[in-house]
């Protein structure tokens, strides 16, 4: 049996931020999670640090936890973060009254806005509605989540904790009123082990009531999915809001070489429900042409949703309605359960201050006496301490691959990552093999991410990984077929003009010339027969 001070369930941001923050206080903590880091709505997000003029008017106390939590993101997480600024912009579809209530109320949060002219908003962003009639600059920035995920299981086991991926907790075990311990099993091996813990905190993000169940307590989370839909073009460098009370499709991205339009907000019964449906693509679509004329004609790449973890204790508000503010519930006082919290709500940009709050409940209960470093505490930048701060120009990676000595070749010319970047990522994941994971590989390289969506990179990648011995040929032969099932996940409900000419040459690569459907059928026979004489 594993033992710690802490056990931390969940790999999302909250989760990361509580495990780190422990860490730094002293305190053993193990955290695990049932995928990959990010794998839950931390990796599925808009990826707007938010000012905080979003809520300003009808969740004040959100957008003052945002536009803090926005400052400290900018010291510790520099790398994780390009300064785009943002802009909230007032359209022929918006009312007109809203814009003055609106900044008085930024104003009242601490939220520093600068109204500036159409024409000047027009000369920085030329793409934008040239019929918008006011324009206010905010302090908005992009956060890529997946860097800041990076960097905090970097940092928890630089501070003595432990990360534990591919573990689902399965099972919490009581002693009297006292959860003591948790079941963890190996999502790929199956294997169950034990983890005791003197305190469990739960940061399952929108799965937080399944997790709080296995010890008879109840915390009722709404989930509330939202559509996002990333075009293959970045229209604009300076994120744009509209000035509006919040609503679907109206905050446009600028994210590296490609833009993304979001969100829709659905309410739906289970976290796991995250299909995208067509009326949420031409949602997007529709409202997008609102802020950039002629949004609807540029080739739309992919389709994703998230699912907000949104919870109010005692209240009934669903999707916008509800706040976007957080809770740190200590089932002790609550449920009379001792021994587990639950953090659950807030947003991306506030995970450092819930993951503090919620570190000073559980050390109070462990007698800890240290306090919170993490505001002060620049985050290591995992994957690559060499790269220069954002904003990434676009063409910066190319220019690294060209003058790399060798001229190292290109495995995805769309996200330029190079056999060697592949190859020593793969160095990172020892494990990789087993996991047969090119979508943890997607996380950390951005492979498979631009335009033909592993069209062509996937079964170079498997050939790659396979030939430095990172994976046996059956394991690459499943993780390739694994890795173009999860990106037809996002293409399938964009199938028009390139985008369903992209789909069919991949289907005519992988099926028709690779027979990879039947492969892949072959080769995890291999794997599960290989595994069951392992285990006789
Ligand atoms: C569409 C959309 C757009 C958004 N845009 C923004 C934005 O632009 N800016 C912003 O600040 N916020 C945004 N948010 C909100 C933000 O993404 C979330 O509030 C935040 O990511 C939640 O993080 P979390 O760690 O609490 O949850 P998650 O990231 O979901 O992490 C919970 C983790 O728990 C894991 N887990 C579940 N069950 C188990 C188990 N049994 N065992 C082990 N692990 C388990 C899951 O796999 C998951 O990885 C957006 C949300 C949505 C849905």
């Amino acid at each position: 049996m594993t033992e710690c001070d802490v056990l931390v369930i969940g790999g999302g941001a909250t989760g990361g931020g509580i495990a780190l923050d422990l860490a730094l206080r002293g305190v053993r903590v193990v955290l695990v999670e049932r995928a990959d880091l990010t794998d839950g709505t931390s990796g599925r997000y808009h990826g707007l640090l938010h000012s905080g003029g979003r809520y300003a008017v009808r969740d004040p106390e959100s957008a003052r936890e945002c536009i803090e939590e926005n400052r400290v993101l900018r010291r510790i997480a520099p790398h994780a973060i390009e300064d785009t600024g943002g802009y909230f912009v007032v359209t022929p579809h918006d009312d007109p009254d809203y814009a003055d209530m609106w900044m008085i109320a930024c104003r009242a949060c601490g939220i520093e806005v600068e109204e500036i002219s159409p024409a000047q908003a027009l000369r920085e962003e030329p793409a934008l509605n040239p019929q918008i009639s006011r324009v206010f600059r905010v302090p908005d920035a992009a956060c890529d989540s997946f860097d800041v995920l990076n960097s905090l299981a970097a940092a928890i086991e630089l501070e003595g904790g432990t990360v534990m991926t591919y573990h689902g907790v399965i099972a919490l075990q009581k002693e009297y009123d006292r959860v003591g311990w948790a079941t963890v099993r190996d999502a790929r091996t199956g294997e169950q082990r034990e983890i005791a813990a003197r305190m469990v905190v739960n940061a399952a993000g929108a799965w937080a009531g399944q997790i709080a169940g296995m010890a008879g307590c109840q915390v009722i989370v709404r989930p509330s999915k939202g559509t996002m839909v990333a075009m293959a073009y970045r229209f604009v460098n300076t994120i744009i809001n509209r000035c509006h009370p919040p609503g679907d499709g109206d905050i446009l991205v600028p994210v590296g070489t490609v833009a993304v339009i979001g969100t829709t907000s659905v309410t739906v019964p289970d976290p796991n429900e995250t299909g995208v449906e067509a009326w949420e693509v031409q949602k997007m679509l529709d409202e997008g042409e609102k802020i950039i004329p002629g949004f609807s004609k540029v080739r739309a790449l992919r389709a994703w949703a998230g699912v907000r973890p949104l919870y109010e204790e005692g209240h009934s508000a669903e999707g916008r309605e509800a706040k976007r503010t957080f809770a740190v519930l200590d089932h002790a006082t609550r449920d009379g359960v001792a021994g587990l919290v639950t953090v659950v709500g807030g947003k991306f940009t506030t995970y450092r201050l819930m993951a503090e709050r919620a570190a000073d409940v559980i050390c109070a209960q462990l007698g800890e006496v240290a306090s919170s470093r993490t505001a002060n505490y620049v985050l290591p930048n995992a994957l690559d301490p060499h790269a220069p701060p954002k904003p990434h120009w676009p063409g910066h990676r190319l220019l690294d691959v060209e003058t790399s000595s060798g001229f190292d070749p290109l495995i995805c010319e769309c996200e330029l990552v190079s056999r060697s970047q592949l190859e020593q990522t793969a160095r990172e994941h020892p494990d990789i093999g087993a996991r047969w994971a090119l979508d943890d590989l997607r996380r950390d390289l951005r492979l498979g991410m631009g335009p033909c969506q592993g069209g062509f990179c996937s079964y170079r990648a498997g050939g790659v990984l396979h030939a430095a011995g990172s994976m046996n040929a059956a394991q690459a032969n499943v993780a390739v077929s694994d890795f173009a099932q999860r990106r037809w996940k996002g293409q399938w409900p964009l199938l028009w003009g390139q985008s369903l000419r992209q789909a069919l040459l991949d289907e005519h690569i992988y099926r028709a010339v690779l027979g990879l459907d039947r492969l892949a059928d072959l080769s995890l026979a291999v794997i599960t027969n290989e595994a069951s004489h392992r285990n006789e």
